[in-house]
């Protein structure tokens, strides 16, 4: 079959690559793509946005299966306007991928359905916000309601603090994602995160996998989209899996089914778990990016079959395989990021990187001028190995980000940290 794929990250990268190497696709697009997506599929000029310029490219080039990477799409209703049009397409509807586009849906979900989450209260207007906040005292979390690219979440530690969120969120800082306000307990614990492929019953557990979010070593620094994952992560026990399974998802997709929004597409649970167990974070309703590179490397089975099994419903019967190794991926970064940066820089080394064994160099945000790799983004590229253990993934990703050129270029150099002194210690 033909396939399009959307997106245009080191997500999609993987995605493409995974994508490429199945038996069943006969032609891979991508929109908009990338450098490095460009060496997987063939790259289509079309404006995401502009659903009904997608679906006329899909009935002129016969695509059978369209993959959604990033959430805005897919809040945007593309997957409903693909299937009215008669097009199978990867991803929830609009209706359920409120699971990410709104908070408080999610947290009123939670609280509906008995769902383990932080105690909160939602506001259309600061004046009560700042009185729930005085009540409850700081570290509290304030949140914006809507999508606000990873920007959207402030973990107050003093109650100013709370209240300048408040203000900034309200004042329009965040544009229409802040119009509402999700104020919210603040969890103590270390965060994992829990994938699932769903079809709108049933859900299978993706291989674990955790991000660093932080820019800097040692997780300090402000946020960002994620520096770099591992799989498997150690902190994710069958325990854990079972009770993440059992507490929260499946709830989950009960409850969406039962809403009549009924849940396909990849869910991802971010989880902090805590000394009660583990609580829901939040959902985002897409394979998270970094984490697809190293599921991706990991995955045995095809993806395009799991895919289609989303789609139809069918993944009752459905199995997916993985590679014993451990996958870790290195985000690398045009310097400044996530604050501003340039674009446009020259990379040079990419086919000695691609030469250490085990390693596969995503694009996150490249774009190609005569033979020359340019930079094009402020998360750049994925620099991705698998290895016997963490260990051995992460010297291979370092070896190979070492013959990257590019000083315009930064990088985290303790990416998988703690699953790295987990091996080592035993513990
Ligand atoms: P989010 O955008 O919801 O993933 O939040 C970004 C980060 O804020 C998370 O990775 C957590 O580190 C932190 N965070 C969000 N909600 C809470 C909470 N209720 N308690 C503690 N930390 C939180």
């Amino acid at each position: 079959m033909n396939i399009l794929l959307l997106g245009s990250g080191g997500r999609e990268h993987a995605l493409a690559w995974k994508i490429a190497s199945s038996p069943l696709v006969e032609q891979l697009y991508c929109a908009p793509g990338n450098a490095g997506i460009a060496q997987e599929a063939e790259i289509v000029a079309l404006d995401v946005a502009d659903h009904a310029a997608v679906i006329a490219f899909c009935r002129a080039q016969k695509i059978g299966l369209v993959v959604v990477g990033p959430e805005a799409p897919l809040c945007a209703g593309i997957v409903d306007d693909l299937t009215a049009a008669g097009i199978k397409a990867f991803g929830p509807s609009k209706a359920a991928a409120q699971l990410e586009g709104s908070k408080g849906f999610t947290k009123d979900l939670c609280r509906t359905n008995r769902i383990p989450t932080a105690a909160y209260e939602r506001f259309t207007a600061a004046a009560p916000a700042k009185v729930y906040v005085r009540a409850q005292g700081a570290p509290i979390v304030v949140k914006a309601d809507g999508l606000a690219a990873g920007k959207g979440v402030v973990v107050a530690q003093s109650l100013a603090e709370a209240e300048a969120a408040i203000d900034m969120m309200f004042g329009g800082g965040l544009g229409e994602a802040g119009a509402e306000v999700v104020v919210e307990e603040f969890l103590d614990g270390e965060e994992a995160t829990f994938m699932v492929l769903c079809d709108g019953e049933t859900a299978i557990a993706l291989a674990s996998a955790q991000d660093h979010k932080r820019v800097f070593d040692g997780d300090e620094g402000p946020n960002t989209g994620g520096m770099g994952a591992y799989s498997p992560a150690p902190v994710m026990t069958p325990e854990l899996t079972r009770r993440a399974m059992d507490e929260i998802v499946l709830p989950t997709v009960r409850a969406m089914k039962a809403m009549g929004a009924p849940y396909k597409g990849v869910l991802y649970a971010e989880l902090m778990i805590t000394a009660d167990g583990p609580k829901l974070i939040e959902y985002n309703v897409r394979f998270g990016d970094p984490e697809c590179q190293v599921l991706m490397l990991r995955l045995m089975s095809d993806l395009v079959p799991a895919l289609l099994a989303c789609c139809d419903g069918v993944l009752k019967s459905f199995d997916l395989r993985w590679f014993p190794d451990a996958a870790l991926t290195v985000v690398m970064a045009a310097k400044g990021y996530p604050g501003s940066y340039a674009k446009g820089s020259v990379i040079e080394g990419l086919d000695a990187a691609a030469k250490v064994e085990g390693v596969e160099v995503f694009h996150a945000g490249t774009r190609a001028e005569g033979g020359t790799i340019l930079a094009d983004g402020g998360r750049v590229l994925s620099v991705s190995a698998l290895g016997k253990t963490v260990g051995e993934a992460q010297a291979r990703a370092y070896a190979a980000v070492d013959r990257i050129r590019w000083p315009d270029g930064f990088c985290r150099r303790d990416i998988g940290w703690r699953a790295v002194e987990r091996e080592r210690t035993g513990r």
